[in-house]
């Protein structure tokens, strides 16, 4: 008999979220079941909810930056035990046979990755999300968080962690590169941190200057405002790689022109807009400009050994559920220094 669980609910695409319950179906043999104690607020949350990214199936409980401690294992499984500290991102299934899922790129399964809310799952019921108590996934969609990563700053690696470690690990950043960051919000602020521990030269283009001391402390070598056209004449010619993490459109074309030859501007931001270039600021230079979506499982517990490793944890509001609305109002407007997370012990 599935569970209702609390979670915190959009019942549309413009009420305010409010308190309800979801379903979670009983463990199976491969499944474990998670008491979620953290879950951090995703822009995409945002974005799905609004149906930025087109239609939804509400009611949805939204959410995949999670932590929590196993509750509870089928009889299959074998990488967990109960009270283990894990976590789950942004998807909770694949077909595991394509060449995608077999090369470890889950994310870009050829019959589609089922993410973790507001998909059909298998057995046809709708994913829901992190704002909750509980969860049950396969335990091939579980990650281990290691115990020095801080429990509350932890959640939110599970997207803006291994979305922003992905794309730097694929294009190569590390000592000798100069990479750019677009945006300072809960991508943008990995983005800096990871960079950094890499050993990359980080530069932050920010709009205004209000977060250059932070970026600074976050491990930013350099920071330019790009509401001063200055920056575009100043920077010209200079990156390697550049991470867009931008929710809104950006001047594609203008920050091109800062990639130094065969550089390449990643866009993991998705705004609902398109984002034209101009296909002579791509010739010139031999540049790229490409995309890049979260990342796979393996990827995915390579990161977190990572942070742990480097002692590197993103920088968190704790939020209650009765104040999540107000949450993601800060985030719209870019207020969070740098990523929300929910104190599920105050969903009801
Ligand atoms: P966020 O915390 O809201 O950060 C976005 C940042 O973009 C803001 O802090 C702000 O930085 C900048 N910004 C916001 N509005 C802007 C505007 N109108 N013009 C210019 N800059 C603006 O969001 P997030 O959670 O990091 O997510 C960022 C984007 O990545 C979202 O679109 C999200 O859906 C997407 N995302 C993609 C993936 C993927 O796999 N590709 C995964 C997760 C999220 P400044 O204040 O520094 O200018
Ligand atoms: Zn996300
Ligand atoms: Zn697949």
């Amino acid at each position: 008999m599935p569970s209702a669980i609390p979670a915190i609910i959009a019942t549309n695409a413009t009420d305010p979220l409010a308190p309800g319950t979801i379903e979670r179906r009983d463990v199976r043999a491969n499944d474990v079941r998670i008491a979620i104690r953290w879950a951090g607020i995703c822009h995409s949350d945002i974005h799905t909810v609004n149906g930025d990214w087109g239609p939804q199936r509400y009611p949805l409980a939204v959410g995949h930056e999670i932590v929590g401690t196993v509750a509870e294992i089928g009889a299959d499984v074998t990488e967990f035990v109960v009270g283990d500290r894990v976590g789950v991102g942004c998807m909770v299934g694949s077909c595991r046979e394509c060449a995608n899922c077999v090369s470890g790129d889950e994310q870009h399964c050829e019959k589609g990755m089922i993410g973790t809310y507001g998909a059909i799952d298998f057995d046809g019921s709708v994913t829901q999300g992190g704002y909750s108590t509980e969860v049950v996934v396969a335990e091939d969609f579980v990650l281990h968080v290691p115990e020095t990563i801080p429990y509350e700053a932890a959640a939110p690696l599970l997207c803006a962690g291994i979305t922003t470690y992905s794309p730097l690990r694929h294009w190569n950043a590390g000592p000798g590169t100069k990479v750019a960051v677009i945006g300072l919000g809960g991508l943008g602020h990995m983005a800096v941190k990871i960079a950094h521990a890499m050993g990359a030269e980080v530069t932050v283009l920010s709009r205004s200057l209000a977060k250059k001391d932070d970026a600074l402390k976050l491990g930013a070598d350099h920071y330019f405002p790009t509401e001063d056209p200055e920056t575009f004449t100043a920077l010209r010619n200079t990156f390697d790689l550049m991470i867009n993490t931008v929710s809104a459109p950006i001047d594609i074309d203008a920050h091109l022109d800062l990639l130094a030859m065969g550089g390449a501007l990643v866009n993991v931001g998705l705004p609902p807009e398109a984002l034209p270039v101009s296909v002579n600021r791509l010739i010139r230079g031999r540049r790229s400009f490409a995309g890049s979506n979260i990342g796979g499982i393996a990827e995915t517990q390579e990161m977190l050994d990572f942070c742990a490793e480097h002692g590197i944890a993103p920088e968190v509001e704790v939020t209650s559920a009765q104040d999540v609305n107000e949450a993601w109002e800060r985030v719209l407007a870019a207020d969070v220094r740098y990523r929300f997370v929910i104190d599920t012990t105050t969903i009801a």
